[in-house]
């Protein structure tokens, strides 16, 4: 779709000519996102208010062009893609934090604040804002709650949507809405808020978040524990959950996830290592020590070969490149991914984990996995030459397999990655039809033109 130079003349007119680029350069660097999918929009504005925003949809609305809002593109369904062309709107002006309120522990921000900066920003001021996307150095807060982020520490805390308070966001209509309270509750009304958080910028546009925060904890006991085999290290999961311990984040990586990243980045995992659970407690000095202690019998009985607990803030930061330098470190096992987030039920990981081998030995294809174990959110990646038609094929059947199995466990298709276009084609296999039709209907009302991030979801 290309749009008409009297639209562009408009858009430029509402932005000022320096915030809106149709430079084929520009529009390459806003056309993907962690997927590594391609979309060229036909131009990228830069709205520097919500004012702005209100008037850019209500010229999409007269004149028909679609709007796809984007923070950092690090998202791994292809939410922000503007698959049907039109124009990006990328939300990096709106990059302000107005106000920490230490007394009612909130914070207002704009939504095009770097997730790492609020966390900074909040915690210089003895408070704690939980949700920490392992993206979280780049991703911002407006991507976040549209994704409805969760992170390492959900175990113990929860994910974006717990921490929302209230909204400011644009309709596709160009109006202006202002959703939940400041207070600590707030009952009044369908809860708008809930609706626009995780609905992947189909609904409404984030111009302003108000968001919950926590006090700071004193402090926070980082540990890893090692295994000679992936079930026994799904089974300690599964022990520490049904225990009274609540340890803030479980990650875990597979065999094959240890491997590549002792290669990409050594952190001194063994790298012959068959699994490694991350574990985090925090809390009070001594109530936390106490807790380290409980928790290294658990792991060590149910067959750690290795248990440490980490001493500095160097050891702390080694461990947490590791983990996070997975995502791109399996690409040593091949050009491409197919990465899905799935969710079972935290006494299922054992046998999700003992189907994904199966699946993996059946099939031949590099199956790793690793992520927020004490979600049960296991970040499934299948490493492949999308050239290679035949292990496409057989890849796209083996996700088939891996949904039914997850859906059979009573799980999800997605604990924070999302629809997007994905996993559009598999929605209906977890939603039902009334539920479906409902959706459909909420995202009329909300859009009736079907203007903003069209072809997502459904
Ligand atoms: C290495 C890596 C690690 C990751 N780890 C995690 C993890 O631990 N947990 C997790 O949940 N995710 C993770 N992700 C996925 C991703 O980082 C999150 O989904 C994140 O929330 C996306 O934020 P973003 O700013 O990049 O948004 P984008 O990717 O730009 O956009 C995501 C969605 O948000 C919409 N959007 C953006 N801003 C607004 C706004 N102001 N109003 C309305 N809609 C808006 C877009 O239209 C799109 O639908 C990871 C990604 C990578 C690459």
């Amino acid at each position: 779709m290309l749009l008409q130079k009297r639209t562009i003349n408009k858009l430029s007119k509402i932005v000022g000519k320096h915030y809106l680029s149709c430079s084929k350069e520009d529009l390459l660097c806003y056309s993907y996102d962690a997927t590594g999918r391609i979309f060229m929009p036909d131009a990228v504005a830069f709205p520097g208010s919500a004012d702005e925003i209100s008037r850019i949809m209500m010229l999409a609305c007269e004149d028909g062009f679609p709007v796809v809002p984007r923070g950092a593109g690090t998202g791994m369904a292809g939410s922000s893609l503007p698959v049907q062309g039109g124009v990006v709107l990328a939300m990096s002006r709106l990059n302000r934090i107005i106000d920490i309120d230490a007394e009612n522990f909130t914070i207002t921000t704009e939504p095009g604040v770097v997730t790492g900066d609020l966390h900074k920003a909040v915690e210089q001021k003895g408070l704690f804002y939980p949700p920490d996307p392992s993206s979280a150095e780049i991703s911002t807060i407006g991507g976040n709650l549209a994704q409805c982020a969760g992170g390492p520490r959900a175990v113990k805390y929860g994910v974006t949507r717990d921490y929302v308070l209230g909204l400011e966001a644009i309709l596709p209509t160009g109006e202006m809405i202002k959703t939940g309270v400041r207070t600590a509750k707030g009952v009044v009304g369908y809860d708008l808020s809930r609706l626009i958080v995780g609905s992947e910028g189909t609904l409404a546009i984030i111009t302003k978040v108000i968001l919950r925060l926590l006090p700071l904890p004193e402090t926070v006991k980082t540990m890893t524990a090692v295994f000679d085999s992936m079930e026994k290290a799904a089974q300690a999961v599964a022990s520490i959950m049904r225990s009274s311990i609540i340890p803030r984040t479980v990650e875990y990586m597979d065999g094959a996830s240890i491997k590549c990243v002792e290669s990409y980045t050594p952190t001194g995992f063994p790298p012959n290592a068959q699994a490694a659970l991350i574990i985090e407690l925090d809390g009070g000095k001594d109530e936390t020590e106490k807790k380290a202690g409980q928790l290294k019998n658990i792991l060590t009985s149910c067959g750690a070969a290795d248990v440490k607990v980490a001493d500095t803030e160097a050891e702390v930061k080694a461990i947490w490149k590791a983990r996070k330098a997975i995502s791109p470190a399996l690409y040593t096992y091949g050009p491409d991914k197919i990465n899905e987030d799935i969710v079972v039920p935290r006494n299922n990981i054992p046998d999700m984990v003992r189907r994904l081998k199966a699946l993996g030995e059946e099939t031949g294809l590099t199956i790793v996995s690793f992520g927020h174990a004490g979600d049960g959110n296991i970040h499934v990646n299948i490493m492949l030459d999308r050239s290679d038609e035949r292990t496409s094929e057989l890849a796209m059947k083996t996700v088939d397999d891996i949904f039914d199995y997850t859906l059979l466990l009573g799980g999800t298709l997605s604990g924070e990655h999302g629809v997007g276009i994905t996993k559009k084609h598999y929605i209906k296999k977890e939603i039902g039809p009334v539920e479906l039709a409902l959706m459909k209907k909420i995202k009329s009302v909300f859009d009736p033109k079907n203007i903003l991030n069209p072809g997502k979801l459904f």
